[in-house]
């Protein structure tokens, strides 16, 4: 999910832009990743563009996976990652003329970029590929993943039009913190400063100083949510995500969001931003939450009321074919009855019908004393102990609701034992026998004491036991998602074309993927013994090769 960064209030605001020769002069270019800067429907297509380059040749991912995002002849894109739209909508609202600010794509970069220009704003959710769900990838295929190799290309363009034109250039968006964690390689890639956290307080300061040509601090972390100084977004943004929260405070220390408290948008701020979506040719939209159904609430306590009025607002709004939910809390849903969830689907409908409601929930383990030691705040406000059939009890909840729960488990969390690995692999088996997609994650840390300690999981430490829990998942996820992936495309107006060929690219995966697990299985068992003599203990996305088996 992406996330506003940096917020602008530069100095010398209202001059007039610079325009030479029809030409559109920005001092304030701001760019996303091109995985963020595709044309995508459905927030699955916007997924799956983080494979691996050796999974996915760049002309298929190019033009069929992630096609370019359309731009104007001024080079406006016509879909933005939120973070940057948020970003330009700060900046008009504190009084930059909109010719000084635009929101491109990498494609059109380069046309922009000149002695005009001041500061370069880069987004990115993964741009040295170290996050959670993508390590998980890449510790089965070679190559790089598209975030990161798209961000580095992108990168080099920039860095050679730094040197001529002597601009600063700011980094943020999800995956901040991997730059913050790594400033060699940040300065490396041409980067003067790396803004982490929401841009709305800070942020203002940052790039005031940097277009009037003063140095900012290298790495910056903000710690507030801002929702304060939010601005209504001025143009459409990527795949229609909508904010309706900000940050989580559940305290999961594989999360950055952990520490940061939820608050929530206004109403009338929800409701402008996707008026803006529709106006701009969006029809389906992504609601942007760390907990769709805690919006409105306090603490980790949901308020249904809150919720509903939001949802019944939001339905008045004509021409949406449909709203996906993304992420959600096992124990937020848990506080919701029957009849609440069943109204919450029922003013989620729009247009068009979606049988398949996806809502994804991090269940992390069976064990709920591990879930509770990683990720303090989880099942708050109830007990660790009751963790296993509580989330059996969501899960059925969900679907018997109309939702689809599309549920993560995570591989190596620190304190796991094989007795967890056991029986996190049978509440698997459970979820296997109803309907719902299990995606196995790596644990990788984010914070900078243990990535130095070495707590991630990998291949390397992966056991036999940990291989049959994750070929498990995937078995399930290789029946399961091509359907939902399907149903999702067909509501979100996806040609029946495309969608045929991105079933036909599954298969393809499903056969990798299986060819893979077996070499594995073969050169698994002796060093599984060998590490089980050595030690017991240790800690949204693996969609990929799911496409293809559509009944
Ligand atoms: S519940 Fe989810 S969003 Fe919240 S801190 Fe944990 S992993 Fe992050």
């Amino acid at each position: 999910m992406h996330r506003i960064v940096i917020v602008i209030v530069p100095a010398g605001m209202g001059r007039k832009a610079a325009v030479n020769e029809g030409r559109l002069k920005p001092a304030i270019i701001l760019v996303a990743d091109r995985t963020l800067s595709g044309s995508y429907k459905v927030l699955f297509e916007g997924i799956f563009a983080t494979m691996q380059t050796t999974q996915v040749p760049q002309a298929v991912m190019r033009h069929l996976i992630s096609p370019r995002m359309a731009v104007d002849k001024e080079g406006r894109a016509h879909a933005a990652a939120l973070g940057i739209r948020r970003l330009e909508a700060a900046l008009i609202n504190a009084g930059l003329d909109r010719k000084e600010v635009i929101c491109t794509t990498p494609e059109a970069l380069p046309r922009l970029l000149g002695p005009w220009v001041k500061v370069v704003g880069v987004s990115s959710s993964d741009p040295l590929g170290r996050g959670m769900s993508n390590t998980t990838t890449a510790n089965f295929w070679k190559g790089q993943l598209y975030t990161r190799f798209w961000t580095g290309r992108m990168m080099e363009v920039i860095c050679q039009a730094k040197e001529r034109y002597n601009f600063k250039v700011i980094g943020g968006g999800a995956g901040a913190w991997q730059w913050i964690n790594d400033p060699q390689e940040a300065r490396r890639q041409g980067f003067d400063t790396i803004f982490e956290g929401y841009g709305e307080t800070t942020g203002v300061k940052v790039i005031r100083d940097m277009l009037e040509g003063r140095s900012a601090a290298e790495g910056i972390c903000e710690k507030a949510t801002a929702t304060e100084g939010i601005c209504s977004i001025v143009a459409a943004s990527l795949m229609g995500i909508i904010e309706l929260s900000r940050g989580c405070g559940r305290g999961c220390g594989f999360c950055t969001m952990a520490q940061k408290k939820m608050r929530h948008l206004p109403i009338d701020t929800i409701i402008a931003d996707l008026e803006t979506n529709v106006a701009g040719g969006i029809k389906s939209v992504v609601s942007g939450s760390e907990d769709f159904f805690r919006y409105g609430g306090e603490g980790v306590k949901v308020n249904f009321d809150k919720l509903h009025e939001l949802l019944e607002t939001m339905k008045r709004v004509s021409g949406l074919t449909f709203m996906q939910i993304d992420h959600a809390n096992v124990s937020s849903v848990a506080q919701l009855s029957d009849a609440q969830l069943r109204e919450i689907r029922r003013l989620l409908t729009w247009e068009a019908k979606s049988d398949y409601l996806w809502v994804n929930l991090g269940v992390e383990s069976a064990n709920g004393r591990l879930v509770a030691a990683n990720s303090t705040g989880k099942i708050a406000p109830y007990r660790a102990e009751d963790w296993q059939g509580m989330v059996e009890e969501v899960v059925e909840k969900l679907i018997h609701n109309g939702f689809y729960p599309v549920l993560s488990i995570v591989l190596g969390l620190p304190g796991e034992t094989p007795a967890d690995v056991e029986a996190t692999a049978k509440l698997v088996e459970y979820f296997g026998r109803k309907e719902a997609v299990v995606f196995p994650i790596f644990y990788e840390p984010v914070r900078a004491d243990e990535i130095g300690s070495k707590e991630r999981f990998s291949l390397a430490r992966m056991r036999r036991d940990h291989l049959d829990l994750y070929e498990k998942c995937y078995e399930i996820n290789f029946r399961n998602v091509p359907k939902l992936f399907w149903d999702n495309q067909r509501a979100g107006g996806v040609p029946l074309g495309k969608r045929t060929l991105m079933r036909m690219l599954g298969k393809t995966e499903i056969r990798a993927w299986r060819k893979t697990f077996a070499r594995l299985r073969e050169e698994l068992p002796l060093q599984t013994l060998e590490r089980g003599r050595k030690s017991c203990g240790f800690n949204d996305k693996v969609l990929i090769g799911s496409l293809g088996e559509l009944n």
